[in-house]
Formats: structure tokens, sequence, C-alpha cells
């Protein structure tokens, strides 16, 4: 059984908080600041240009995207990290494309991440010629597979409401109609249970601020398919997705396998704090994560659905159809953020009326979630959230 007193002893929470919004931004390990510390003072400081061999900074991208691809099931050698998940979608799915040359279309829903659906866009119309996008109901995905489907573009755990799509299930059937499948796991890696080598899954990219805890704007992660890594090409194609970036030669040649899915310069300082951030995970078993998660969103969904009907779920409510997140709405879900942040509980909100809540059992107790649904409550009964200070929007939400 994994200790989550253990995991939870690594983080440094501010006191009086309980963090609902660790799928947004993960909070601090406590060792991260030390181990980043060293990266800047005694491999930066000391080693200057050195620390790319000494420090072994240039294998970074390859080391970390091995200990991620542990957590989403992905064999060694399979996974990179660098650049941000916007950048990831467009690479994935530019190869994806290219190996389905004879067709022309992009499926995804209208559930998934605006950004994803922006960048398909863009390089739709950098392509030309016919490119499309296009999007259905969640529901629909499966029934919209046909063989006009070069690529399905799906985020597996939708990031307002919770919903998990059934990935197995729509990669075979993707595969049937001879589409490829590009995944994004931004609310899946770290969250919920992912294999993508027993699933099929021929490319899949994710972020590492959210459940792995990088902090803020630490590098995305890609994945593609051991038997495709060696027949795509990268449209980014940088010098150091290379075969040889020190060869400086005019002329690109792709790198070998997963590698030439890097573009430019490693960001090594992010990529630490990543790598130890990652330590937190050594010990837990993410079965184990599952369930307690599970547990936890149902110790607030009780709570709240008894105390405050004004809120409804907006989350699938069987719990084997979401991911580890809790939604619901009301059309002051701002306010109501807002009034609840100020009583020390942190969740978000995303437009146009979902307040949303992550739940992740490396950190939070079931002490923690009752007490966070309780003043939720509390705040609801009380129309605490009813005040003009809570109602002036910030650029960030
Ligand atoms: C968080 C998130 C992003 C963010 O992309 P960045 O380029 O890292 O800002 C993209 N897609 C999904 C599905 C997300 O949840």
């Amino acid at each position: 059984m994994t200790d989550f007193t253990a995991t939870r002893a690594m983080f440094d929470l501010p006191s009086g908080v309980i963090y609902l919004d660790g799928n947004s931004l993960g909070p601090l390990p406590r060792h991260v600041a030390e181990r980043v510390s060293h990266a800047i003072t005694d491999e930066w400081g000391k080693l200057l240009i050195t620390g790319w061999n000494k420090a072994g900074w240039m294998d970074l991208p390859a080391r970390v995207g091995n200990r991620v691809g542990k957590l989403i099931g992905a064999p060694e050698g399979s996974v990179t990290m660098g650049d941000t998940l916007s950048i990831k979608v467009y690479q994935a799915l530019a190869s994806a494309l290219e190996l389905r040359e004879e067709r022309r279309v992009i499926l995804s829903d209208t559930g998934n991440f605006p950004s994803d659906l922006y960048m398909a866009d863009g390089l739709c119309r950098t392509l030309g010629a016919g490119y499309q996008l296009k999007t259905v109901a969640p529901e629909e995905v499966e029934s919209a597979l046909d063989d006009t489907i070069a690529v399905l573009m799906i985020t597996e755990v939708d990031y307002r409401t919770g919903r998990k799509h059934d990935m197995a299930r729509l990669i075979a059937r993707a595969h049937e109609v001879g589409a490829l499948t590009v995944w994004d796991l931004a609310h899946s890696a770290g969250a919920i249970p992912v294999n993508v080598a027993g699933t099929d899954t021929d490319f899949a990219v994710g972020c590492s601020y959210k459940y792995l805890n990088s902090g803020p704007g630490g590098p995305a992660f890609i994945y593609v398919a051991p038997r495709l890594a060696q027949q795509v090409r990268p449209a980014l194609s940088g010098w150091l997705g290379h075969e040889a970036p020190f060869a400086f030669d005019l002329d690109y040649r792709p790198g070998a396998g997963v590698e030439r899915m890097r573009v430019g310069t490693p960001p090594i300082l992010q990529l630490a704090a990543l790598d130890a951030a990652l330590d937190v995970w050594e010990g837990v078993n993410i079965d184990d994560l599952r369930e307690r998660s599970l547990q936890l969103q149902q110790a607030f969904l009780s709570i709240v659905e008894a105390g405050c009907s004004e809120l409804a779920l907006a989350s699938p409510r069987n719990p084997d159809e979401r991911g580890s997140q809790l939604s619901f709405r009301h059309e002051h879900g701002y306010a109501i953020i807002q009034a609840l942040i100020a009583e020390g509980v942190i969740g978000d909100f995303r437009a146009p009326d979902i307040l949303r809540f992550g739940f992740t059992p490396l950190y939070l107790s079931q002490h923690d979630v009752e007490k966070a649904a309780q003043t939720l409550c509390t705040i609801m009964a009380e129309r605490r959230w009813d005040k003009a200070e809570f109602h002036h929007r910030a650029k960030v939400t």
C-alpha cells in the first residue's frame, strides 16, 4: 500500500491552505528548491558551459522522459521532454498527419482544451490543400470515426468537467478505420492509471506542471510509439532533434527515435525542478492513488450534495467515467471561487460557469477535503461570495 502520509510530508503547502488546484498547477515539493539551487549554483555557476557534458544537461530530456514514461506505461526511450504542451500537440499532429497522407481530416471533440484545437486549426491552415479540423460532441467521437479521418486528437480527461474518454476503446476503433491517434494526457499523467503501450497509443503528449508538480512553465512530454518513432518526420526540425547536432550539417537528418521530437535548447532549470519533483512518485502505486482519489472525491461530493443543492454536479456521476477532479456549475461560479480562496480553500473557475476542484492524494487528506466541502457549503448558505471584491475578474481565473 502506498504511504500517502509520507508523500504529504514531502510537500511544502502554506499553512491554512487546502489546495484543490493541483490539476492546474501542482504545489512545491520541499526538496525541489534545494535541487534547483544546486543546478544554479553548483552546475551553472561553477561548471559554466561544461555543464552540458559534466552535469549531463544534454541527456536530461531523455532521462526525465523515462521517469515520466513510467507513470504513463511507456517503455524506456519512448518519451522526451521540452517546450510547452501546445508545441508538443502541434508536433505530434503534424507527424501523424504525414503518416496518413491520403487523408485530410483531424477529428476532435468540443470538450477538448482550446489550445489543442487552435494548434490543430493553425496546422491545417499552414498545410492548406483541404486539411480540416472536425469537432463533434464528446459522446459522438466514436461514431464519427470513419475512413476519412487521418488523426483522432483527444484529451483523455476533459479539463472542465473531468469526463474521461475510454482511451483503449477509441484507439481500437480508430485503428480499425485506419486512423492514427494523438492523446493529450494533461489531466491524466499522475492523476489516473495510463498505459500508452498497452492501449497501442500512437502519440501522446502532456504537461508536467499539473499533477507532476514541476512548477509554472515546466516542460511538456511527448511519447511516440516505438513502432512509429523511426518513421516520423518532425515538423519542427530543430537542431537538437538532429541526428548529430554538433556536426552542424547544413541538412537536417532526424535523430534516433523520439529524440527527433526535441527542438532547441532544453530548459535545464525547469527540468531539474521536474526531476526532483518526480522523486515524490518513488513508492507510489498509481492504482492506490486512483482508489484514494475516488475516495476523496466521494467524501467531497457527499458533503456538497447534502449541504449545498444550488451547485449542480458537472462531472459524470459514475466515478469510472471521470478523472481526478470534480466540477460544479453555478452562475456566480467565479465569485464563489474567490470567496473560497479568501477562506484558504483553493479551487479554480473555468468559463462560463464551472467551479473546478482537483483531488491529489499525494498531499490531500480526507480531513482536508471534508473541511473544504464544509467551507464551500457555508459560503453558499451565507452568500459570502456576494461581495463586490469577489466579482472583479483577474487575468487568470
Ligand atoms: C493545460 C493544458 C494545456 C496547456 O498547454 P501549454 O502549452 O502548456 O500552455 C494544453 N492542453 C490541455 C488539454 C491542457 O489541459
